[in-house]
């Protein structure tokens, strides 16, 4: 079949997943006006632009550690359990707005305490507004909890422990974010025996503001099923090729990548070479507000930078709902549903795409 060109409104019409994706780095600008207004909080900017320059929307940042700046802000308004709520079910609702038909939300739940909140709570809120945003939107959705490389071990198995009271109500894998470099992931080793002990899912950020060794660490000391950013995999050819023979998926956040210079520029990430040897990609949008993103804005960009065309953004989708912190039955009939509408589309069939010996075709 033939490609047809690749334009917006076509990218946004494919059903997509967004498997790395931060509550509190994705709400709108207005609802944290909102939200302040509620609680009386003052914030530092009093209107859309102002917020905006705030927390560095979609500016290239110092490092990872200023990108996280911004986080302080959006957590301001977070410390209740309505306004989780709400966040979390608009996140779905701007999910759905961009063709997303999987989502998988993460956060770390000790960063909303401020005001009395019980851990328990913090979570029960979250998936109450993600399953209101389920309901009314038809988007499936799983949240991943989130320990921090810059918190303290025990806090990450207290986190861990949160996740594991949570299983098969909604959480689906627990994740270690924060500051990575000087923040080692083996540190934070026991969290994750407790997740695998209990036959959870997990991801780890690596790679993304250390070397091939932090994702080295995440695989083999933490056990990672699938891999946030990696984009520094392509440093260790024996490691690369182990996360492709394993089909570890790597979470993929160009643009966020860029912001935090985790790339000195777009063309530079390793994107191409990864799809080009096989890996199993996902992209995802890391920050919906900071990063000034969504799901079809990262495809546009991929497409745009390294010559994909439609078959080559049907694959990546197909790989995208293939990562998912799924059950198997329940990925399998998702897969067979967003197959159907993607070869409607047009491109080469999804039952053709051989991601494991995929090859650059000639452009
Ligand atoms: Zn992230």
């Amino acid at each position: 079949m033939i490609n047809p060109a690749i334009t917006r409104d076509l990218v946004l019409a494919m059903p997509k997943t967004d498997l790395h994706c931060h509550l509190d780095g994705s709400l709108r600008l207005s609802t944290i006006l909102d939200l302040a207004k509620e609680q009386g909080i003052t914030l530092t900017a009093h209107d859309e632009e102002g917020l905006a320059r705030a927390i560095h929307m979609g500016e290239i940042c110092d490092d990872l550690v200023d990108y996280l700046k911004a986080f302080g802000v959006t957590l301001s308004v977070l410390q209740e359990d309505w306004a989780l709520e709400r966040v979390a079910y608009e996140l779905i609702a701007d999910a759905h707005a961009d063709g997303v038909r999987y989502l998988e939300i993460r956060y770390c739940p000790v960063l909303h305490l401020d005001k009395g909140m019980r851990d328990t709570q913090v979570v029960e809120a979250v998936l109450s507004g993600m399953e209101r945003g389920q309901r009314e939107f038809g988007v499936d959705s799983g949240l991943i909890i989130c320990g921090l490389r810059n918190i303290d071990p025990p806090t990450s198995l207290r986190l861990a422990r949160l996740a594991v009271s949570f299983k098969d109500r909604g959480v689906v894998g627990f994740d270690l974010a924060g500051a990575e470099l000087d923040h080692p992931a083996k540190d934070h080793v026991e969290a994750f025996y407790l997740i695998r002990n209990n036959n959870i899912a997990c991801t780890l950020h690596a790679g993304e503001a250390a070397g091939a060794q932090s994702i080295h660490e995440a695989i083999h000391y933490c056990g990672a099923h699938r891999i946030g950013h990696g984009v520094r995999l392509v440093e260790d050819g024996s490691l690369l090729n182990y996360v492709n023979d394993r089909r570890i998926p790597i979470e993929i956040c160009l643009k966020s990548n860029v912001q935090t210079r985790a790339v000195d520029d777009v063309s530079q990430h390793p994107l191409r070479l990864y799809y080009d040897a096989g890996l199993r990609l996902a992209i995802s949008t890391d920050n919906r507000l900071i990063t000034d993103t969504t799901v079809t804005d990262e495809y546009l960009l991929a497409a745009s930078t390294f010559g994909f065309d439609f078959t080559a953004l049907k694959r990546l989708t197909v790989q995208g709902f293939k990562s998912a912190f799924l059950p198997y039955r329940k990925k399998k009939a998702m897969l067979r549903e967003v197959t159907d509408i993607l070869d409607e589309m047009g491109g080469a069939p999804v039952a053709q795409l051989d991601e494991q010996f995929q090859t650059r075709r000639p452009s």
